[in-house]
């Protein structure tokens, strides 16, 4: 039936989109997902941690502050995120990783945008997103985070500093690595731009949280070089 009405619509030139993350053909043109990806892509709401968006179990829960930030508050003011590193918005990431498009592009950019409006309580002076180490970034071709940065700082007008943080270490992948293998490999491996930094409210930008021990880096670095205040947006949360 499908292949029927892929073959009618392709033949009459009708719209024959296909929803970006499960393939299924959807009459809209603009490359938005189908309905069932579309409500899979809802934002979390309540069961987190608002300060490091650690996900507890009930996604109805009153947000509520997780002991490690009771322990030891994390260098940033807001935490903000679109949803759990699951499901539609776990394939979304990794089908844009890896094959680079333009509507998945877009879709991520309004759901980085939603977060922020969910959360934001100010409008940052700029957007500083996550850097890749030049090695990685020839290999890969792009970096999401400057990706979803520029978009994020295209609709609410304000800069993107994408050198205010650059890699002086290349690490290895955080992913093949415990949680005090993941703290000692991404220590010292960021420098800050004291001169872009200084004095301003920055929002740093990232697809992905994985434990946050890049994230902590990252804004631990632009604090040491002078920055005002450190926000934090990322689309996904990983569960632990
Ligand atoms: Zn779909
Ligand atoms: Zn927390």
């Amino acid at each position: 039936m499908l292949a029927l009405l892929k073959a009618l619509a392709e033949k009459s030139g009708l719209a024959a989109s296909r929803c970006p993350l499960c393939g299924q053909l959807t009459y809209d043109e603009s490359g938005a997902p189908c309905q069932a990806c579309a409500r899979s892509l809802s934002p979390r709401t309540g069961g987190f941690c608002p300060q490091c968006g650690e996900i507890f179990g009930d996604d109805d829960g009153v947000p509520t502050t997780c002991p490690d930030c009771l322990h030891t508050p994390p260098p940033w003011d807001r935490f903000m995120f679109h949803s759990v590193h699951a499901g539609a918005l776990r394939d979304l990431i990794l089908a844009h990783k890896f094959g680079r498009s333009f509507s998945n592009a877009r879709l991520m950019a309004r759901l980085a945008e939603e977060a922020f409006a969910r959360h934001a309580r100010r409008v940052p002076d700029a957007v500083v997103p996550v850097p890749l180490h030049r090695r990685r970034l020839a290999w890969r071709g792009f970096n999401q985070s400057t990706e979803l940065g520029r978009a994020l700082g295209r609709k609410l007008s304000i800069p993107v500093q994408d050198r205010a943080l650059s890699r002086i270490r290349h690490t290895a992948p955080q992913t093949r690595l415990d949680h005090t293998g993941r703290q000692t490999n991404i220590k010292a491996a960021f420098a800050a731009d004291a001169a872009t930094v200084k004095g301003r409210r920055l929002l740093l930008v990232d697809d992905v949280y994985t434990t946050g021990a890049t994230m902590r880096e990252c804004a631990r670095t632009l604090n040491r070089a002078g920055a005002a205040a450190v926000d934090v947006l990322v689309l996904a949360r990983s569960m632990g």
